[in-house]
């Protein structure tokens, strides 16, 4: 079995020679569905996982915008449209200097079996640009915004790719792109998710994928008899998933006393209650400001420059912030200090190492395809609420997400539970993920 991964990773990796981080998501699927393909004769000799790997359609574009200096700045636009097996491609952008074709296949890759687990009928794509918006005026925002758009609208529609957000595009990202996409093509539609209250989007969206992690953690611990309650938790990032991870956290009873970015972070012992929080969100939301003036406000929390909160104790880890921010000395680390619950808000903030570490400690660990489904099945209710044009209220989606998420917690059981009763959330998703858009594949032919 080893020699035939072995092979299927090196013909990939042929293939694709620059790109590490898409090399990485699909080396821990295959590792895991290669086993399952071969005990399971009807996908035998379909070669599904090499249809997989290779993108549907990948769009690639020059977005040239001008600075408040009257600068011409060109930045590199990207789409990758993965999987449309059970639905219309869906995925964030995301807007960061890091961006490349590696990160976004990755995340592409990831967003297929994460969006199947969802229950609902969405294939996978993701896309964004080198675009930094760190320091940029709102009109720049804006003027890139339209530009992107004004490329992107022609591959994109309701049934055909949704787009939302990610790292480095919110609400008012979100809003400069709907308003350019309804200009170019004059219909109103749900094209985009993430969408403000008043022009078609859903409660409880921007909670969502934080709100989604805690209560997949909570399902972990359920099966241990256990409970959120009273627990030291560690968040890190500060950004969208990870404040309502600390605010979801925080209302079961637990105490968050971490919370970073990219200057390091902050460390509250005593817990990063309703109203820290409150001050987190107007200084990352509204100021755009940086994680260390948490301390001048609380003097009684640290900052630690330039470091990741793994080192800190706890009892469950929420890493919120970006790919591969835990390596395997940061789990040994968390391990040592007796962490037994990781459930992951950002899309693969473990290396490989880091989560074969905690798989094989036994611990409570579930990969950020299950546990980060939260935000893109809450976009799978807008996207249903848009075509009803119905809108739920807040109750009404927040049970809906609890049931999702509990939904993708009991396929992860039925395929990753171990003899020993240990549950094996990785293959579980994996595998659950793999099976529903497989069959679809098979069933709508070589394509
Ligand atoms: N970017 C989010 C994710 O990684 C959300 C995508 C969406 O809502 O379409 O799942």
């Amino acid at each position: 079995m080893k020699s035939k991964i072995k092979k299927f990773i090196d013909l990939v990796k042929e293939r694709n020679q620059f790109e590490p981080e898409f090399l990485q998501a699909v080396e821990e699927v295959a590792e895991t569905v290669i086993p399952y393909i071969a005990s399971q004769k009807i996908y035998n000799g379909k070669n599904i996982l090499l249809r997989m790997v290779e993108p549907e359609r990948v769009i690639m574009f020059r977005v040239p915008w001008i600075d408040d200096k009257g600068e011409i700045v060109v930045n590199r636009g990207y789409r990758i449209e993965m999987n449309s097996a059970i639905g219309p491609y869906k995925g964030g952008l995301r807007f960061h200097p890091t961006v490349n074709l590696s990160i976004l296949k990755f995340l592409a890759f990831e967003q297929v079996f994460k969006n199947a687990l969802t229950t609902l009928p969405m294939g996978g794509g993701k896309g964004g640009s080198d675009f930094d918006p760190k320091g940029k005026s709102d009109g720049e925002i804006m003027r890139f915004c339209q530009s992107f758009m004004s490329e992107l609208f022609r591959h994109i529609g309701p049934n055909t790719d949704v787009p939302a957000g990610d790292v480095g595009v919110g609400g008012r990202e979100i809003g400069y792109l709907f308003g350019m996409y309804k200009k170019l093509r004059n219909e109103f539609t749900g094209v985009l998710t993430g969408k403000g209250m008043s022009w078609g989007g859903s409660l409880i969206r921007p909670e969502a994928t934080g709100y989604g992690t805690v209560y997949f953690a909570q399902n972990m611990l359920e099966t241990r008899g256990d409970s959120i309650e009273g627990k030291t938790v560690t968040v890190s990032g500060s950004g969208n998933v990870a404040q309502y991870a600390c605010e979801k956290a925080t209302q079961l009873g637990a105490k968050v006393v971490t919370l970073s970015d990219s200057s390091g972070f902050i460390y509250d012992e005593e817990g990063i209650n309703a109203d820290k929080l409150a001050y987190v969100m107007e200084l990352k939301n509204e100021k755009r400001g940086r994680i260390n003036e948490y301390v001048k406000k609380y003097p009684k929390a640290k900052f630690f420059k330039d470091e990741k909160p793994w080192g800190i104790k706890c009892d469950v880890a929420l890493p919120c912030a970006i790919q591969n921010e835990i390596n395997s000395d940061d789990a040994k680390t968390l391990l040592d200090n007796g962490c037994y619950v990781v459930s992951e808000g950002a899309n693969m903030p473990s290396t490989i190492d880091a989560a074969h570490t905690f798989l094989a400690a036994k611990i409570l660990y579930a990969p950020g395809k299950a546990a980060n489904a939260g935000g893109v099945a809450t976009s799978g209710l807008e996207m249903s609420q848009n075509s009803l044009r119905i809108t739920w209220t807040r109750e009404e989606v927040d049970e809906k997400l609890k049931n999702i998420m509990s939904d993708i917690h009991a396929s992860c059981i039925k395929y990753g539970k171990r003899d020993d009763g240990y549950i094996d959330y990785v293959t579980g998703a994996n595998i659950s993920g793999f099976v529903k858009v497989a069959d679809a594949m098979l069933a709508q032919g070589v394509v």
